[in-house]
Parts: C-alpha cells; sequence; structure tokens
C-alpha cells in the first residue's frame, strides 16, 4: 500500500544550498526508523530508486529533477543526543545541532564539523572533513536502513576514505554514533571561532554553492588554486559562475541551472587537463539525470 507521508512533485531547489534542480517525483520525511523503512519496501516493491537528501550541501539535482523518492530525514532522525561520550545523531541531524550538543555536554572532537553545512548522515556518505579532522575519525557506527531492514555498519564496512564512502542510493544513515571526548567548552569555543575565521577568509561562505566542486588532487597545487590558474576565477556560464573569491567554488549568481554549473565542471576539468594533465575528479553528488561529460580517454 502505498504510504500516506508521500508528497508528490516537490521541488528540490528548495533542498539544496546552490538552489537548482527539479522536482522529486515522490517525496516523503520519514520520521521514525520504522516510517523510513516502510518507504524504503514501497519503493522497492515499486521499483524505484531512493535517495536520500540531507541539507542539500554537496547535491546537484537535474533541472529535469529526480524520477524517484527523495527522503528528508526529520523527527526522532534528524534529533542529537549526548549519552556519556557518545553523540548519538539522526541521519537527518544538521551538524551545527551535533556540534551544539556536544559543546554543551564538554565533549570533543567534533570541532572540524563547524566548516560543515551539512546533515550527520550526508557526512557519513561523504566522509565529510575539514582541518584535519573527518567523520571516519569519529564515527563508531551507522545505522544504514535499506529495503532489506537496518543494520549497524562500523566505519570499514561503510568504506569511508577521502569524501566518499561505499554507500549507495537506496541505503539511508538512520542514526550515527559518533565516539568524543571530554574538553573544556573554552577550549573548543575558541577553536571552532579560529576555524571559522579561517573559512569566512578563504571562502564564499555568505554565497550559494555546494561547498568544494573537486576533490583536491594528488598534486602540489590544490584543485582551487590550479582551477585559479587556468585563469578561471570569476568565470560564468549561464547564471553560475566560478568563484572569484575560490575557484574550487561554483556560485548560484542568480537563476543559474544545475545545467550550467555541470559546463563549468566540464569546462574547468578540460582546462586542468590542458594545462596541468591533472584529471580533477568532481566531489559534488548527483541526482537524476546529470552527468558530468567524459575527458579525453576517460573509461
Ligand atoms: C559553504 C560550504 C562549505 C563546505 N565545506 C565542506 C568541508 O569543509 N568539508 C567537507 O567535507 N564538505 C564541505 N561541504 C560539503 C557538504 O557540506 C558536505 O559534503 C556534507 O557532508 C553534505 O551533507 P548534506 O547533509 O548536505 O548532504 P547532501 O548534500 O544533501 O547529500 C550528499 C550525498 O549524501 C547523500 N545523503 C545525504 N543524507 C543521507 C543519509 N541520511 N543517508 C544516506 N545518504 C545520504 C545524498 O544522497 C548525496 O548523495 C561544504 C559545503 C558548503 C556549501
Amino acid at each position: 500500500m502505498r504510504p500516506a507521508t508521500l508528497e508528490e512533485h516537490v521541488p528540490l531547489s528548495r533542498y539544496t544550498t546552490l538552489g537548482t534542480g527539479g522536482p522529486a517525483r515522490w517525496f516523503a520525511a520519514p520520521e521514525t526508523l520504522d516510517e523510513l523503512l516502510a518507504l524504503l519496501s514501497w519503493a522497492a516493491a515499486e521499483d524505484m530508486e531512493v535517495a536520500a537528501v540531507g541539507l542539500g550541501s554537496n547535491l546537484l539535482v537535474a533541472d529535469e529533477g529526480f524520477p524517484g523518492l527523495a527522503l528528508k530525514l526529520k523527527g526522532e532522525l534528524a534529533a542529537a543526543q549526548v549519552e556519556g561520550e557518545l553523540l548519538v545523531a539522526g541521519g537527518g541531524a544538521p551538524l551545527a545541532v551535533c556540534l551544539h550538543r556536544a559543546r554543551a555536554a564538554g565533549l570533543g572532537g567534533l570541532e572540524f564539523a563547524c566548516a560543515i553545512p551539512g546533515t550527520a548522515g550526508g557526512a557519513v556518505w561523504m566522509n565529510a572533513g575539514a582541518y584535519g579532522g573527518d567523520l571516519a575519525g569519529v564515527l563508531g557506527r551507522a545505522l544504514v536502513a535499506s529495503a532489506d531492514g537496518a543494520e549497524w555498519l562500523t566505519p570499514a564496512e561503510l568504506g569511508l576514505s577521502y569524501r566518499r564512502s561505499r554507500l549507495r542510493h537506496g541505503q539511508v544513515v538512520a542514526r550515527a554514533e559518533l565516539r568524543l571526548h571530554p574538553r573544556p567548552v573554552e577550549e573548543i569555543k575558541a577553536a571552532v571561532a579560529e576555524m571559522q575565521a579561517r573559512r569566512k577568509a578563504a571562502q564564499p561562505t555568505n554565497k550559494r554553492t555546494f561547498g568544494s566542486v573537486f576533490k583536491n588532487p594528488e598534486h602540489e597545487l590544490s584543485a582551487g588554486r590550479m582551477l585559479e590558474a587556468c585563469g578561471l576565477r570569476g568565470h560564468a556560464i549561464g547564471g553560475a559562475v566560478i568563484s572569484p573569491m575560490h575557484a574550487n567554488f561554483i556560485e548560484n549568481a542568480g537563476e543559474a541551472r544545475s545545467a550550467d554549473a555541470i559546463a563549468l565542471i566540464a569546462e574547468a576539468r578540460q582546462r586542468a587537463l590542458q594545462q596541468f594533465g591533472v584529471r580533477l575528479e568532481p566531489e559534488v553528488q548527483l541526482l537524476g539525470a546529470l552527468a558530468v561529460p567524459p575527458l579525453p580517454d576517460d573509461t
């Protein structure tokens, strides 16, 4: 039976930080694990693709939309609380809330997350990290739901490595247990303030972006410096522009479409290959009928 909480044709541009993307054919916001499992079973029975959407802070959705079921975790699946030295977070809990709870309880280890505007679930999927910390360093285990049920997986089982995991659409991080350690609140506040100041000085934090476009390559130059050397700062296609402040960011200058961002990504990859012989790998995740055009000799 079709779950009563399903909505149709919900615009996903509301749920991405770039503010682009078409509608999800189906959309639901489960608040409990049982609701989530029922939705996953229904989608499997309908042979429908499923994707969770966190804060959409590293997500590019096709302008035509996503023809499957998009899930936005809410209620207890988006709450966070401290249990001893564990921070137990719903997959939909914003990292800012997780960090707030940890700081209030005098627990350190999650300070790096102050620079990452995503959810706990999105951060597990991406193995998000900054300033020397990442999810793999604090994650004890994650409860992953799929049409087959829910199971706890360790970081090794999740295959966490530089900005990636082995998770696939249809697997939803319902809960994450983060292992933290006692740290004086004033020290946590000072560390967070210092990272936030560094971030504000270097990145377009007040613009609509989806964070880093590319992973940093194994090269003496970061992706941002490489694209800057290619002369791409400020380069625009349609309503999307390579940030004049940091070339590894794409800003929505007003009326951007996801296709504009994809065209910029394709051009940036070509230029980095021509000038540096480097094949930049996108960090941003794609949803719907959207693909980065291959480079010559890509397999
Ligand atoms: C200004 C800015 C700065 C940023 N800085 C950093 C940084 O320093 N370091 C860094 O690592 N990232 C950074 N990011 C990128 C982004 O914040 C992270 O990748 C974050 O982890 C994405 O989380 P999200 O909840 O927004 O996921 P989304 O962007 O919504 O989704 C990303 C992927 O995760 C999947 N997903 C989301 N939630 C779940 C879930 N519950 N279960 C299963 N899959 C899920 C989605 O299907 C998608 O494939 C930045 C982004 C911005 C806009």
